[in-house]
């Protein structure tokens, strides 16, 4: 297994597979995606060398990401790769879902198991004018198919003063009824959204203690969970998650790595910078792959130094995957 000097254990892989994106969402890729740089991501030949090193170094649960996943032709031929590769136990995506209903059967059939589709408001016209697309009733349709071929799904909210604050009531009625979980991200910022970041970040400790005084009860982590804090309500089918990395002692739980559509490691998703291993993907060299990752973990950092304002290489979430 995977370990760093703090003793935490990474068995879970965020693994981007492009950086392009169909949408512009204002925190993220508020002028879409702009293409100053070569496409030349990884091929299925050298995620396999990717996923099999890290599933033999103890990796069970591989998150697919991007940009957006499936704009990749070959996304079901990933996912299969994934599901096939002895130790690899969950494979996840997180997508905007913008063809979520075309899509889904095909990733079902390659062996998807859970999902994240990111929603950032249930209001049509306030979704549109986040994401650039008006897409909220497919993507809804899509997630009800989803439940209802058993796929655990999460959904993704970020948020923002400007935009989704008084939303939280409108995603609590939607959950009462819908088994999903509801993932609010404190918003993060990033090289490329100071501005935005200081007029919208809201702190999710407010809500904690909102959602504690209505009844919600925390759910107590398991020891290999993620940063994640999870609530349940009797009267509630879904759940809620809060993602405040701005809040003490995130970064203890961190138990995931990161690799990007071209084939570098950030040890942080904040990391100064990432760290090419693409030869060992093009020349097939899982056990040198292998090597190579285990001695780089020795300098994975404590924390990351976000609440100062430092944001390493990470431009936008999009060129990680977040
Ligand atoms: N395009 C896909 C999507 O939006 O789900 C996958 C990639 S996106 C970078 C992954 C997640 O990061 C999304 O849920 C998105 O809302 C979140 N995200 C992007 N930028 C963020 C930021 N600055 N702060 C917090 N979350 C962010
Ligand atoms: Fe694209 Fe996801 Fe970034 Fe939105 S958050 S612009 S969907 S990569």
């Amino acid at each position: 297994m995977l370990e760093d000097k703090f003793g935490r254990r990474f068995h879970y892989l965020r693994l981007s597979i492009t950086d392009v994106c169909n949408f512009s969402c204002t925190y993220c890729l508020p002028d879409g995606y702009q293409c100053n740089s070569d496409r030349n991501f990884l091929s299925l030949d050298e995620i396999s060398v990717v996923i099999n090193a890290f599933a033999q170094l103890g990796t069970s649960k591989i998150r697919i990401t991007g940009g957006e996943p499936s704009l990749r032709k070959d996304l079901p031929e990933i996912i299969k790769l994934c599901a096939d590769t002895p130790g690899i136990e969950h494979v996840a995506i997180t997508t905007n879902g913008y063809k979520l209903p075309d899509h889904l059967p095909s990733w079902i059939a390659a062996g998807i198991d859970s999902i994240n589709v990111s929603i950032d408001s249930l209001d049509p016209r306030m979704f549109a004018s986040i994401t650039g697309h008006d897409k909220l009733k497919t993507i809804i349709n899509g997630i009800d198919m989803a439940l209802d071929a058993g796929i655990k799904v999460k959904v993704n909210a970020v948020l923002m003063r400007q935009f989704n604050q008084s939303e939280l009531g409108n995603f609590k009625d939607w959950i009462k009824r819908t088994p999903v979980t509801l993932r609010l991200i404190e918003l993060m910022e990033t090289g490329d959204n100071l501005k935005f970041f200081e007029r919208n970040h809201v702190s999710g400790l407010p809500i904690k203690q909102q959602l504690i005084d209505e009844g919600w009860g925390q759910i107590v982590r398991g020891k290999s969970a993620g940063p994640a804090q999870e609530f349940r309500h009797p009267e509630y089918l879904g759940q809620i998650g809060l993602i405040m990395p701005y809040g003490k002692d995130f970064c203890s739980s961190c138990n995931r790595l990161r690799i990007t559509a071209k084939g570098k490691i950030h040890l942080c998703l904040f990391a100064e910078h990432g760290i090419d291993l693409r030869s060992y993907m093009t020349e097939q060299d899982v056990d040198g792959l292998k090597q190579q990752l285990s001695s780089l973990l020795s300098d994975k950092e404590a924390t990351h130094w976000l609440q100062d304002g430092y944001t390493g290489a990470t431009k936008h979430l999009a060129m990680l995957g977040g």
